[in-house]
């Protein structure tokens, strides 16, 4: 059977990543790849290295990759500007929504 290349190319419409993920952390599981519903990543070709973030501007933050992934750290979000303001009791100065 003749093979054939597959050739995966990102958009690059924007600079943004929506996650940042820790290859010291990182196993390669693809958990992350196979609960993200707008598939945003694709498996690395190289075993054992955190998933290619393939389409950044897709994602819609729903946090599934972050919040299914079973070693803590090796992921995390990279929230857009807009979505960084938190809110603070002016009373106590707890912060309520970070
Ligand atoms: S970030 Fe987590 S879920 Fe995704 S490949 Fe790495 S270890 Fe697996
Ligand atoms: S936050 Fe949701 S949409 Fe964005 S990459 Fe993770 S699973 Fe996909």
């Amino acid at each position: 059977m003749a093979q054939e290349k597959v050739y995966a190319i990102p958009n690059i419409t924007t600079p943004n990543t929506p996650v940042i993920f820790n290859p010291d952390i990182c196993n390669g599981c693809n958990q992350c790849v196979e609960v993200c519903q707008i598939d945003v990543f694709i498996p690395n070709p190289e075993k054992g290295k955190p998933p290619i973030i393939l389409h950044p501007e897709e994602c819609w933050y729903c946090g599934c990759c972050v919040n299914d992934c079973r070693r803590p750290g090796a992921i995390t979000f990279n929230w857009p500007l807009q979505q960084r303001g938190y809110w603070k009791d002016k009373s106590t100065g707890k912060v309520f929504r970070a």
